[in-house]
Parts: C-alpha cells; sequence; structure tokens
C-alpha cells in the first residue's frame, strides 16, 4: 500500500504494509472531534504473518544478535526517541487527547525504559555449581520466544515501551497489539525501531479489535508470552485463552487505589500532590489514587481544600502547555464517566465540584469530587477511570486499613503521615503492588510495577520483570573420563 502521510499501515516485518482485509479505521482527535488519521485493522490473517515475521527475526537475524548489540540498539532507539520528542508528543496528544504536560513526562519515562534496559542486559547470567561427584551444573538464560503482547488506549506510547523493552533485551520478538483507537505512537516507534537498526521481524505492530485480534494472538500457537495491560474483565478472558497453551502471562490490570491521609501530617504537600494523584491525565490511570481516605477530624477541612484545587485546575486545549487536564479518550468514554457520577448522587454522595458534562467540541470533564462517600458504594469499589475521587472518612489507623483493602484490586497506594513507623506499618499492611509515602509518584524504570489480587500478577519496569521473558535451561555436564553406565549393563 502507499501510505500517505495521514495513512498508517500495519508494521510487519520491519515495513509499513497493508492490511489483508484493506480496512482503514477513521481516528478523530477526542479534543476537537477533527479527523486525524486513517488507520490499517488488522485481521487474523495479518497476526499470522506478523507471527511468522517474529519466528523468522527470532530463528534468525535477531536470535544472533548478542546482548552487547541489543544493548546498543535500545540505546539508539531511546536516542531516537528523544530526537523525534516534538513529533511523538504531539501524535500522542491528538491521538490520546490528553494534556501535553502529562505526555511529555510520559515520552521521558519511555526514553528511560530504553535505557533501563540496555543496561540490564548485562544482568542476563546463568549459574554454575558442581553438583557432586564428577558432575557440573551450569544454567543458560534463554529468550522466551514470540510475545504477544497487548497495550490499552490511556498510556499508547508509554505502555509500549513498558512491553517492548525488556522483552527485546531478553532476546524476543515482539507482536504489539495497541488499542485500535491508539495505535499512532507505537506505529511510529516500530518506524523508528527500523531506522536505528533493529532487524525485520523484532518488532511488529498489529492495531485491531481486541475479541478478534488481540484473541487470535493470544491463541496463536506460534507465541510463547504474552504480556497484557488492561482492564481485569479482559484480562481474566485472556488468561482463559492463554490456558490452552500454557502461555507465560504477564497481567496489568485495573486498580481502585487509596490515598490515605492522616490527620498528624502537615496538608501543604498532602493536598496538592493527592489532586495531582488523580486527575493527573484526566483520572485514565490504572493506579489513580481514586478512593482518597481521609482521618475524621480532618476530613471537612481536606475536602474543602482538596475541591478547591480540583475545581481550579486547567481543563482545556491539550497542546497548550499550561492545560493540566486534557480531554477523555472519547465521548462514549464520557458518558460511561459521568454515569458513575450519577450514581454517586442516587448513592448519597455530595458533588462538591464538578459533576457536570460540559457544552461545546470534546469529550471534557471537569474534574470531579464525590464527598461523604462509603467504601461500600459503587463509586468506591468500580473503577471510573476518569477525573471524579470518592472522598471517604475514616477513624483511625485499623479503619484504614480495613477500608484500604476491602477492594478487589490492589495496584497502588498512598499514604500520607509525619509517622514515619506508621508509614512503614501500613506499607506492610496494605495489599498493593506499589505503597507510597509521602510522595505521590508511581512508576519509576527499575521499580517492580504490578498488582496484588484482581490488579493482576508479574511485575513491569523491574530487574524481574527481565527474567520473565528468559527461560532458563539447566545443563549438567559428566567430567568423569569413565564412562556412565547406570544399569550396570
Ligand atoms: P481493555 O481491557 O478494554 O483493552 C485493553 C487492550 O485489550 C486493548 O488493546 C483491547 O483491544 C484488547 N482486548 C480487548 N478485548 C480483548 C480480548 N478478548 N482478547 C485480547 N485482547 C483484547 O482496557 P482499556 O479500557 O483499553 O484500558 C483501561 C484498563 O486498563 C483499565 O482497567 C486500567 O486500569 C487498565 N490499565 C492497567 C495498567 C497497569 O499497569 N496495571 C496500566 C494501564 C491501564
Amino acid at each position: 500500500m502507499a501510505v500517505a502521510t495521514q495513512d498508517y499501515g500495519l508494521f510487519i516485518n520491519g515495513e509499513s504494509t497493508e492490511p489483508a482485509s484493506g480496512e482503514l479505521r477513521d481516528l478523530t482527535e477526542p479534543a476537537t472531534g477533527a479527523p486525524l488519521a486513517r488507520v490499517a485493522m488488522a485481521k487474523e490473517q495479518d497476526v499470522d504473518r506478523a507471527v511468522e515475521a517474529a519466528r523468522a527475526a527470532l530463528e534468525g537475524p535477531w536470535g544472533k544478535t548478542p546482548p552487547t548489540e541489543r544493548s546498543r540498539l535500545l540505546h539508539a532507539l531511546a536516542d531516537a526517541l528523544v530526537a523525534n520528542r516534538k513529533e511523538l508528543c504531539e501524535l500522542e496528544v491528538r491521538n490520546v487527547g490528553k494534556a501535553i504536560s502529562s505526555v511529555k513526562a510520559e515520552h521521558a519515562q519511555a526514553v528511560e525504559n530504553f535505557r533501563f534496559y540496555a543496561s540490564a542486559i548485562a544482568s542476563i547470567a546463568g549459574r554454575s555449581n558442581p553438583i557432586g561427584g564428577s558432575l557440573l551444573f551450569y544454567s543458560l538464560k534463554e529468550p522466551a520466544g514470540v510475545c504477544g503482547q497487548i497495550v490499552p488506549w490511556n498510556y499508547p506510547l508509554m505502555m509500549t515501551t513498558w512491553k517492548l523493552a525488556p522483552a527485546l533485551a531478553a532476546g524476543c520478538t515482539v507482536v504489539l497489539k495497541p488499542d485500535s483507537a491508539t495505535p499512532l505512537s507505537a506505529l511510529r516507534m516500530a518506524e523508528l525501531a527500523a531506522e536505528v537498526g533493529f532487524p525485520a521481524g523484532a518488532i511488529n505492530i498489529v492495531p485491531g479489535p481486541g475479541p478478534v485480534v488481540g484473541a487470535h494472538l493470544v491463541r496463536h500457537p506460534g507465541v510463547e508470552k504474552i504480556a497484557f495491560t488492561g482492564s481485569t474483565a479482559t484480562g481474566s478472558e485472556i488468561m482463559r485463552l492463554a490456558s490452552d497453551g500454557i502461555k507465560r502471562l504477564i497481567l496489568e490490570l485495573g486498580g481502585k487505589s487509596p490515598n490515605v491521609i492522616f490527620a498528624d501530617g502537615e496538608l501543604d504537600d498532602a493536598v496538592p500532590s493527592s489532586v495531582w494523584s488523580i486527575y493527573y491525565s484526566a483520572g485514565q490511570s490504572c493506579e489513580a489514587r481514586s478512593r482518597v481516605l481521609v482521618e475524621a477530624p480532618l476530613y471537612e477541612d481536606f475536602v474543602a481544600k482538596f475541591s478547591e484545587l480540583a475545581g481550579g485546575l486547567k481543563v482545556g486545549d491539550p497542546l497548550d502547555p499550561e492545560t493540566q487536564v486534557g480531554s477523555l479518550i472519547s465521548t462514549d468514554h464520557r458518558e460511561r464517566v459521568h454515569g458513575y457520577v450519577e450514581t454517586g448522587r442516587e448513592e448519597g454522595a455530595d458533588v462538591v465540584t464538578g459533576g457536570t458534562v460540559p457544552e461545546g467540541d470534546g469529550a471534557f470533564y471537569p474534574p470531579t469530587v464525590l464527598a461523604h462517600a462509603d467504601n461500600s458504594m459503587r463509586i468506591a469499589q468500580e473503577e471510573i477511570f476518569g477525573p471524579v475521587a470518592t472522598v471517604i472518612p475514616f477513624e483511625d489507623e485499623q479503619d484504614a486499613v480495613r477500608i484500604a483493602n476491602e477492594s478487589r484490586y490492589g495496584l497502588m497506594a498512598t499514604v500520607w503521615t509525619a509517622d514515619p513507623e506508621r508509614g512503614h506499618r501500613l506499607a506492610r499492611r496494605i495489599k498493593a503492588g506499589t505503597v507510597g509515602i509521602n510522595m505521590p509518584y508511581t512508576a519509576f524504570p527499575g521499580i517492580p510495577f504490578g498488582g496484588y489480587k484482581q490488579s493482576g500478577f508479574g511485575r513491569e519496569l523491574g530487574l524481574e520483570t527481565l527474567d520473565a521473558y528468559l527461560e532458563t535451561k539447566s545443563v549438567i555436564v559428566s567430567t568423569s573420563p569413565k564412562p556412565f553406565n547406570p544399569f550396570g549393563l
């Protein structure tokens, strides 16, 4: 296919290519409704082609690429991301609708993810020790194989690097399926990877509908490992689909993370950080601290200050560097988010700020605070995935831990306290993959990130992630000159 400037093909075997069906999907900008691009949608045959290309690269040029060269290529891709920062960030903003201030931070992390795993390659090593007698054991770390990777629409650029970097560092090849609505940054990244020298077939990108293309990829007999980020409902389906082939799995799923604020601390840090923790990326974050738990004596004061800051956030043009909250991904998603706010009202929560659908173009929704809520309400138990905080009072430390843990999710938690012992105590008692004490940030290259409970299993971003893309092979050698004859024959 002649791919025009506005058109994107699939990325298979090192080049942009036409889909078997010839189908192109029209994408519009969530923030304006303006046409953005036309993108090829894959079908099962395209996945088959991509897996074949990934297999050929694994058994051919990529499989023969030594670790030092893999490291160099990952650094080269990081450099290419830096050199093309403006283009990539604007593409992501136009495609997802989120504020450029957020996207720049995500781009910076994307670069560091490649650099971290470029260095982490040095840690891939087997071990060796004598077993006893004349036997010697050594282990080999081998790539897990062809990896199917599926990412959601909320952080397409950053999530793509969470997936690609450890897989490529380990020597695997990849077929990655972005969400059909947000594939542009992943497709552009694959082009950059080809330009810096990744061999054809090492990285393949196949946008398309999840239940068709994603499901085919998960079930594909040519794929050894699956890494999935998305909702808990889809994660459960992926586990089922992967079970026939006994696929290795990493699942990064949903969250309803608590932000626990004790009355012993200063509000100067806790309030602005708590505002950021839910309204960053317009609340469309798996680890958004969407349940704000506040100790009773502080509750009314906190709600007033928190709501004032939330209501004053700058919502609007995502390309404006001053904007703090951009558009939601679509007006359909906004309907869903607003539906939860209506549910909160019906359940008896107070809408202190926000809670109305604005007039005009774009899928904007104001930062919304639902106060005087109870942890049993749907707005406290279900993932809203929008700029909506549910603020719940608690009585004491015991009560805070109980409420924090009364959730099917366990991705992240933040604790604000002036008492260091209490902070560390809660870090142990809250069931979550990451706990922040007196700081709001979540994900850093090198720090394992993932869920407890129905937020998934396996870790990304850490050194252990590299191991999840490797198989360990044990080799046992006889060092004796005498032949073995176990049956005494
Ligand atoms: P989703 O589960 O609807 O979709 C995620 C991806 O899965 C998309 O690419 C989609 O096309 C694909 N998919 C859908 N059905 C499929 C199927 N049957 N088989 C294979 N693939 C399928 O999730 P979403 O709405 O795009 O993303 C939001 C969710 O992702 C939220 O729940 C959020 O918490 C979660 N998330 C988690 C993390 C994390 O690291 N834990 C990070 C970001 C987002």
